[in-house]
């Protein structure tokens, strides 16, 4: 079934109205695709506690009450049940809301949130979106506790900055080495596609790899590291190999389609989807974007590739070409909504529809339209790994409508974070909920792994021979 991955109703995105001979009349700024409408609803029903005297009793009943509305939703959504009712208390409320994978602890989250921050004690600044955010994160982790099995990562703003790569002195690097420790599966799940080609892989997450080295895992643990590339259309997962010197490293190699997308499994094989459905996708994505080029007078490059075809800064050599316009370094945010949403606007008026999901996005610094989505990449994994939805969580940073994360919502739970800075506390809860780790064992980790660094800042082994363009993965050389 056609589908546009991104978790829109296609209905709300209307960019024009066209008169009679289809020149366009009026332009509509869709607002709603900025927000999320589940934590506006929860923000609103939390202003009535604020503006109430602020009580925390009064708090903890509306978390109480939104805990039960989502156990009812979660009973309506189960299909043996679904046709008793309607819909359901929550679904009238929040339209926008699809399935949850396990129930929701908010109170719990709430108290624990509120005993670090004290937000009932503010008397002029009610709870905001980000503070519902983070209790929403943590109220999933507590509801997964100690049955987490698979977690994967979105890589840009998640792991590492928008286009940077894995820095060995991250202290992600000791957290995701207690979860694979642990026998948690960790898969990152990335737009970057570099096909089966490892190495370019190994150019991003460098510093992780050298860690897990270093922290002595065996080949059986580094084997639970994975990646998929383009979304869900490549998957490498990570080995222990001696280098030319005769020393340990860890390197990342594919895994054929034919092994993971395998008959057995039930689940999407995006390797056997057919290409000349592919080809209309990325033709039509193709031309939207130099169109929006042209208009917007962006200074950016198109970049076709087999199963995506994206729109990224030009560089210094096209101030020449577009002497006025924008974008040779970084395109504005808002250029690559336009971007996203006129690409979505084509893809939605295509003649015939196609049979496997597609996502167009604003990556940061560019945008995409992808063959698959990460939802699918999730899916096929988890029918690969034998592992049940409740047990799998995906943290990434895009969860708005022009987001490539938020089609994982379909298929496991989500946490939805800002920055590395924020992955690392997101991390730090799981050690403590799911591991059972405590506050003094977390930073005694992190702590001997610090002690193990002996390489000097800038060693000639921690620098690369070249630096490598993150959109191409071609590498240039250092100048
Ligand atoms: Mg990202």
């Amino acid at each position: 079934m056609a589908s546009l991955d991104i978790g829109v109703n296609m209905a709300e995105i209307s960019l024009s109205v066209e008169g009679r001979g289809g020149e366009s009349l009026r332009n509509h700024y869709n607002q709603a695709m900025r927000k999320d409408k589940l934590v506006e609803w929860i923000k609103e029903m939390m202003h009535h506690s604020f503006v109430l005297g602020n009580s925390v009793e009064s708090y903890i009943t509306t978390m109480e009450y939104i805990e039960e509305l989502v156990r009812e939703h979660r009973e309506w959504t189960d299909s043996s049940r679904a046709l008793r009712r309607k819909t359901s208390r929550l679904k009238t409320l929040v339209p926008t809301v699809d399935v949850f994978h396990t129930e929701l602890h908010l109170k719990d989250a709430f108290t624990k949130y509120n005993n670090k921050y004290a937000i009932t004690s503010r008397k002029h600044v009610p709870p905001t979106f980000n503070e519902i955010r983070h209790v929403l994160n943590l109220s999933q982790l507590l509801a997964i506790g100690d049955d987490l099995k698979f977690i994967s990562f979105d890589g840009d703003q998640t792991l590492y900055s928008d286009g940077g790569n894995f820095e060995e002195k991250s202290g992600l690097s000791y957290q995701i080495i207690e979860l694979i420790k642990a026998g948690v599966i960790i898969c990152v799940i990335t737009a970057a596609n570099y096909f089966h080609d490892g190495p370019k892989y190994e150019v991003r997450l460098q510093g992780l790899l050298r860690r897990f080295i270093k922290a002595g895992l065996s080949e059986e643990e580094i084997n639970r590291f994975y990646i998929v590339g383009g979304e869900c259309n490549w998957l490498l997962q990570a080995h222990k190999r001696e280098n030319d010197e005769g020393k340990l490293v860890a390197r990342i190699e594919g895994v054929e389609h034919e092994v993971w997308q395998a008959d057995e499994y039930d689940a999407p094989k995006p390797s056997k989807w057919p290409q000349e459905e592919i080809d209309r996708v990325l033709d039509i994505a193709e031309a939207s974007f130099n169109n929006s080029r042209q208009e917007m007078r962006l200074r950016a490059r198109i970049l076709r590739k087999p199963t995506s075809v994206g729109i990224i800064p030009g560089g210094a050599k096209m101030i020449q070409e577009v002497p006025q316009g924008h974008g040779n370094e970084k395109l504005k945010s808002e250029a690559l909504d336009e971007v996203v949403l006129r690409a979505i606007d084509e893809l939605n008026n295509m003649e015939h529809s196609v049979s496997f999901p597609y996502c167009a996005f604003n990556g940061g610094r560019d945008a995409w339209v992808d063959i698959g989505s990460k939802g699918v990449a999730v899916e096929a994994l988890q029918a690969y790994f034998a592992i049940e939805k409740k047990s799998c969580v995906h943290i990434g940073d895009q969860f708005l409508k022009t987001g490539n994360d938020i089609s994982a919502r379909a298929t496991c739970n989500t946490v939805w974070i800002e920055s590395p800075k924020e992955t690392f506390k997101i991390l730090d809860h799981v050690l403590g909920i799911s591991l059972g780790l405590d506050k003094m064992e977390r930073a005694a980790t992190e702590a001997k792994l610090d002690d193990d660094e002996q390489s000097p800042r800038g060693s000639p082994r921690n620098t690369p021979a070249g630096r490598m363009n993150v959109y191409t993965g071609e590498f240039e050389p250092v100048k």
